[in-house]
């Protein structure tokens, strides 16, 4: 083996057609180069996390087949993650914003996609802070050059794109980007596939995990960090080549189950949506990622 891939689903909802087009590429891109696959659980935002859902996350996969190495849930260790915040914290890197959703619209730049630009106001806020609160990364002005294996080479700079951006959010939850960054540096993960609509999180992830590295190379706490290998790959979209909301996303996998639906039926619509076959017709799992494999 040469490496460790994950697959790394948010129990805020049942699986989807999007998430089974997802595992497929995941558990390709694994036979392709030879990896390890990770099952990781990112339930870092209690608030909409459930257990239902995450119960339902590995009864859907082994419904489907797919078969992993490892596998992890990240509420298992926020105490490790407030460990990772502290030594951020040493490093004078954090701070409190007591922004309201409303004075964040109010008073920043939106990007093209538009993404509120934190101008950093609450930069100087002192800390500790009894109002409410997030808890903001202070970023440098730094050009991210990147490479994604599918769509080429990116150069991109966090601070133009959403400025200083939160590691905790105003309800004490872990957010996405930090979370991710840990567990993908902590869990040894070499190779990243994931949909298009994550591209924009790639150059803050990198930042954010150069960040985190440095500030905990002297700990030892994590292993060093080595930029893992970047694809993210297109999304099932509408007619017009609008990409499917959740709600768009007719049935879960769970639905269709209970409707006599087969893996094989499943699967053959989901490659049949997402182009890869010609017609809507019954695949076998195993020919399924040998298929997304051949495209990679
Ligand atoms: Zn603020």
């Amino acid at each position: 083996m040469s490496g460790t891939i994950r697959f790394a689903p948010s129990p805020t909802g049942f699986l989807h057609e999007g998430h089974l087009l997802s595992a497929l590429y995941v558990w390709a891109a694994a036979k392709k180069w030879d990896l390890k696959i990770h099952l990781r659980i990112e339930d870092h935002d209690q608030g909409r996390a459930r257990k239902e859902y995450i119960d339902s996350i590995y009864e859907d996969l082994a419904w489907l087949g797919f078969r992993y190495d490892s596998e992890s849930i990240q509420s298992s260790h926020f105490d490790f993650f407030q460990r990772i915040l502290e030594k951020l914290d040493e490093k004078g890197l954090v701070y409190p914003c007591t922004c309201s959703r409303k004075q964040l619209i109010a008073e920043n730049p939106r990007s093209e996609t538009g993404e509120v630009i934190y101008q950093g106001k609450c930069r100087t806020q002192p800390h500790p802070c009894s109002e409410p609160h997030s808890l903001r990364i202070a970023i440098p002005d730094k050009v991210i050059d990147w490479h994604d294996e599918r769509l080429g080479d990116f150069n991109e700079s966090p601070k133009f794109q959403c400025g200083d951006f939160p590691i905790r959010d105003r309800d004490g939850f872990w957010t996405y980007q930090f979370a991710v960054c840990i567990d993908d540096i902590a869990q040894g993960i070499t190779h990243i596939v994931r949909g298009e609509d994550i591209l924009p999180s790639t150059a803050r992830q990198i930042l954010l995990s150069e960040m985190i590295s440095d500030a905990c190379d002297a700990s030892k706490i994590l292993p060093a960090y080595r930029r893992p290998l970047y694809l993210h790959h297109p999304l099932i979209v509408d007619s017009t080549g609008k990409k499917l909301s959740k709600r768009e996303h007719a049935h879960s996998i769970r639905q269709d189950k209970d409707q006599g639906v087969s893996p094989e039926q499943l699967l053959g619509r989901v490659l049949y949506k997402a182009k890869m076959l010609s017609e809507d017709t019954p695949i076998s799992l195993e020919r399924a990622i040998a298929l997304v494999a051949e495209k990679l």
